[in-house]
């Protein structure tokens, strides 16, 4: 698309000043040995400590540093949109910022999309560095995802990915506001291929997804790519109302039939509370979807941007 730049980097980076100076270091160093034009766009999302200012100083002196600088922080998948947005690229490669991704496999994925895949994703064989809850949890969304939707995400693979222009075009039509990026790839299509790999330890610093996150970043990917939980509420009201008839009809032929009744309380806050617990889930999973429908009405932008730095230029998004 763009005589001057083959590859784009795309780094979101939120409070990363502890790594970024390494991260930028080995990336570089991997971008060089292709031997064509790259970018490294690093988006800044809202990051409260001096990693925005490291790259802006890189950005003065490396020109395929681009530095996209947001004006909060709207989160891990608004930035790596952010950062297609700006991305003049034939081939598009995410990475995070911690190196818990070897920037070395961005090799092995031009090679193979030099092969003709358009999406040349990193599948985790194995994590490195990472508590137990969160290699559990992780595993256990990736098998429910994939159970809930009908379109095919790769399990245990999340955004460090290579895409093609194509790709990155199509996905910039996709508007919806809490994006899964990774479900998103998937759901565009084109010819995918996976790499395994083993994923390291963070270099420094800490994770930025903690639960609360990790929940959010869960039921989006649900909630956008499946009705099935909707489904299942319904299903499971049909039985436990199925169920209450039943046992209303036992307790009428007891009242009718024999001398006996069905002693009071204890049963009757028991169907209560079940019955009230169950209608009360219901109405959060379709909050969940309320909500999101709610995000999309609003038609607001995804992202704002406070300043792009590169050299001392300053690019227009690509196609805005
Ligand atoms: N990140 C971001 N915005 C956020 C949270 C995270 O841009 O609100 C970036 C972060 O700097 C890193 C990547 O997203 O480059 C992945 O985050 P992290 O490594 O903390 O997640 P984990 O690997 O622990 O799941
Ligand atoms: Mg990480």
């Amino acid at each position: 698309m763009n005589a001057n730049v083959r590859y784009s980097v795309i780094i979101p980076m939120y409070n990363e000043e502890a790594v970024i100076q390494e991260t930028y270091r080995r990336i570089k160093k991997v971008m060089e040995t292709t031997e064509e034009p790259y970018e490294l766009i690093f988006v800044n999302d809202g990051s409260a400590d001096n990693s925005a200012q490291m790259i802006e100083e890189y950005s003065y002196w490396d020109e395929s540093v681009k530095l996209i600088d947001l004006s909060r922080n709207f989160g891990h998948q608004i930035a790596i949109t952010a950062g297609m947005d700006y991305a003049l690229g034939d081939a598009v490669i995410i990475i995070d910022a911690d190196l818990q991704d070897p920037p070395e496999m961005i090799l092995q994925m031009i090679e193979e999309w030099k092969c003709g895949y358009e999406v040349v994703y990193a599948k985790r064989v194995k994590r490195n560095g990472e508590t137990f809850f969160k290699k559990w949890t992780a595993s256990l969304f990736y098998r429910v995802l994939a159970y809930s939707t009908d379109i095919n995400i790769p399990v245990d693979t999340g955004d460090f990915r290579l895409i093609d222009r194509k790709v990155c075009d199509e996905l910039k039509r996709l508007p919806e506001k809490n994006r899964f990026v990774r479900g998103l790839v998937s759901w565009v299509g084109f010819r995918q291929k996976a790499i395994e790999y083993e994923r390291d330890e963070r270099l420094a610093g800490e994770t930025k997804y903690p639960l609360k996150r990790m929940i959010k970043l869960s039921l989006d990917g649900i909630t956008s790519f499946s009705y099935k939980p909707l489904k299942l509420a319904g299903l499971l009201g049909a039985l436990l109302s199925a169920s209450g008839f039943l046992y209303l009809l036992y307790v009428l032929y007891l009242a009718i039939f024999t001398d006996s009744v069905v002693k009071g309380w204890a049963s009757v806050i028991g169907i209560t509370l079940t019955f009230n617990g169950f209608v009360l889930l219901m109405l959060g999973i379709l909050g969940e979807y309320v909500g999101r429908i709610y995000d999309e009405s609003k038609g607001r932008p995804l992202y704002i941007v406070q300043e792009v730095y590169q050299g001392k230029k300053k690019p227009q998004p690509v196609g805005l």
